[in-house]
């Protein structure tokens, strides 16, 4: 396996909409949400719309297919596929959760490239209405001021580096929350802020602040370019270390990989 771990966002990165906002309005519940938006935090809001839909008489089915049919940019298929097929260890961290994130990866043939999904806990009770929980059950106490109450991406960042000891950080997002992981990522790593979204726009107030080299993208053929000159250029820098396989790798036919990749084998259940 390559020495490069890639984190991806989901919500606006993998998919291009905001799973929780696509679910709440492809089934028609839009105007609660909005009532209800300034009483509680985000999490727990999602929570409570899922048991309004239930109580309306949605099931966890609907909730599926509405998933299913979240626009997703093919470049980011291709993206997450070439850069499996090159050795990446891929990861989610997401303020989702669970069964949304599964639902469209399964769906886009995508869950088997991930080695871990990180997000908010989700199951389905007896009544069959789904439930969504915090990541983190007792208060974070981050202190950098943009982690929701519920999830600091900074903390599960940390230890994902202190388990990925040697390798390398490319890191892919576009909220608030994406900027306290960015933050934390080392001199040998590389941020890769959406442009013109939330972690952009912190990242520029100040980009003194991050050790990591900035590799903004704007649209899923730019991620895709972005993300593989990335990668590649991780796997070239390695790959001096060992001469005879320098030239392989420089000639490395990425097109060749970005397509029809078989699904992996041995992939960790999360
Ligand atoms: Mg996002």
């Amino acid at each position: 396996m390559a020495g490069v771990v890639v984190v991806f966002d989901f919500d606006k990165t993998i998919i291009d909409v905001d799973s929780d906002n696509w679910v709440v309005d492809s089934l028609g519940a839009t105007e609660l949400f909005d009532r209800l938006l300034p009483t509680m935090p985000w999490n727990a809001l999602i929570d409570t719309m899922m048991g309004e839909l239930h109580a309306r008489g949605k099931t966890v089915h609907d909730v599926a297919e509405v998933l299913r049919s979240a626009p997703i940019d093919p470049r980011v298929g291709a993206a997450i596929k070439a850069a499996y097929g090159l050795g990446c260890d891929l990861r989610v961290l997401s303020d989702a959760n669970g069964f949304f994130i599964e639902t469209i990866l399964d769906h886009h043939g995508l869950r088997g490239c991930f080695s871990e999904i990180n997000t908010n806990p989700s199951l389905v009770d007896a009544d069959g209405r789904l439930r969504i929980g915090p990541y983190h059950a007792t208060p974070h106490g981050c202190g950098v001021g943009t982690c929701p109450p519920n999830m600091c991406k900074g903390q599960v960042l940390d230890r994902i580096r202190a388990s990925s000891v040697g390798k390398r950080v490319i890191y892919l997002g576009d909220g608030r929350g994406d900027y306290c992981p960015s933050l934390r990522l080392g001199r040998d790593d590389f941020v890769m802020p959406r442009r013109g979204f939330p972690v952009w726009d912190l990242i520029c107030e100040n980009p003194g602040l991050l050790q990591a080299e900035v590799h903004p993208w704007s649209d899923g053929g730019d991620m895709e370019e972005t993300l593989l000159r990335l990668v590649r250029k991780v796997l070239v820098e390695e790959s001096r270390l060992l001469p005879l396989d320098c030239c392989k790798l420089e000639s490395l036919p990425v097109a060749a990989v970005q397509d029809g990749m078989p699904m992996p084998l041995g992939v960790k259940n999360v």
